[in-house]
């Protein structure tokens, strides 16, 4: 017992003189110490995913915009123009818009979101022709619901075909419906413990220049790579309208992931901009649904501003959000670096 004690008092002297100079080695080195991995992530999320970045919701265009009611209140539609929906889902953090665009003959859904509300009833809702999906690319938010849909299109690219081929497991969707990331109930139907987006099968595959025509209607493929591989827009030479995917949303552009290819990106701007005549309005795949397409022009003087070295931003971890008027860019210091050399 006594033994003990006395060994308790060695290591509690032994603990105070640890203590004692960790915090000396704390405030001559704080660079090494003052963040722990995870704090540095939560740093990270917070310049691209802000906390409770709803509370700035609702947007300020949803109020110019007609409001449509449907069976499943996990969306919200607007109808754009006569035979044009937006399909948003304002819950969860994405704010994943797809489009339902009705033709004579044919009926195309530009997008099917993040998966987790059921988006082929929206359709059903609102539409007795059958639809058939065009993805803009295949990151997760976009393919969510593809299984849902006998037709899918995506541009003839390797790595697009094969994402939709193989889905998305269950484990790797989870952060998108925990903490932060949702601030509604998710539908009372659905099970985030088997919760995935399963594997189909591209039944067309896309070309640049090509059509899709829906009857009175048609959509011309834009091949525009760089926020992924294989990314399109789509254009509605008769509405005037640009469907942008990722490649424009109002929001923080992502220019930082490692499937960003940045010449890429600025490339296929620059090629929207020399087509600004031909639109009126973006529908993009983010947060706003309609936005006036002006700003294209400023996005290409974005990059090119950022690529000589100018601009206001803050950096976490290697990752730079630049503040733009209507838009941001998110890109990591060292692509801009090596687009220099
Ligand atoms: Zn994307």
């Amino acid at each position: 017992m006594e033994q003990k004690s006395s060994l308790l008092n060695q290591k509690g002297i032994f603990g105070a003189f640890l203590a004692v100079l960790l915090s000396f080695v704390l405030i001559q080195f704080p660079s090494c110490s003052s963040k722990n991995k995870q704090e540095v992530e939560e740093e990270r999320s917070e310049l691209i995913q802000p906390a409770k970045w709803w509370e700035k919701l609702p947007r300020p265009v949803y109020a110019t915009l007609e409001k449509v009611e449907t069976s499943q209140k996990w969306f919200e539609v607007y109808r754009l123009t006569e035979d044009t929906y937006a399909i948003y889902e304002p819950y969860q953090f994405e704010e994943a818009i797809s489009y339902l665009l009705i033709g004579e003959e044919k009926v195309v859904v530009i997008d099917t979101g993040t998966g987790i509300g059921n988006l082929r009833q929206v359709v059903e809702d609102l539409t007795d022709l059958p639809a058939s999906v065009v993805n803009t690319h295949t990151h997760w938010d976009h393919i969510g619901n593809n299984h849902q849909f006998k037709e899918i299109a995506c541009y003839n690219n390797a790595e697009c075909i094969e994402k939709i081929q193989k889905g998305i497991d269950n484990v790797s969707l989870q952060r998108s419906i925990t903490g932060d990331s949702i601030w509604k109930p998710l539908p009372k139907w659905f099970d985030p413990a088997i919760w995935e987006i399963p594997s189909v099968e591209p039944t067309s595959l896309l070309e640049d220049s090509g059509l899709i025509e829906l009857g009175g209607r048609s959509l011309e493929v834009i091949y525009t790579p760089g926020h992924s591989p294989g990314s399109i827009c789509l254009l509605d030479k008769k509405n005037r309208i640009l469907f942008t995917g990722d490649t424009f949303f109002p929001g923080p552009l992502y220019a930082y992931p490692e499937d960003v290819n940045i010449d890429e990106y600025i490339t296929s701007i620059e090629r929207l901009k020399s087509r600004l005549e031909e639109y009126d309005y973006l529908c993009s795949g983010h947060n706003d649904p309609w936005v006036k397409s002006e700003v294209i022009s400023r996005v290409a003087d974005a990059f090119k501003e950022i690529m000589a070295g100018k601009g206001n931003y803050k950096e976490e971890s290697g990752i730079r959000r630049y503040y733009f008027d209507g838009f941001d860019i998110l890109i990591r210091s060292d692509m801009i670096r090596k687009h220099k050399e």
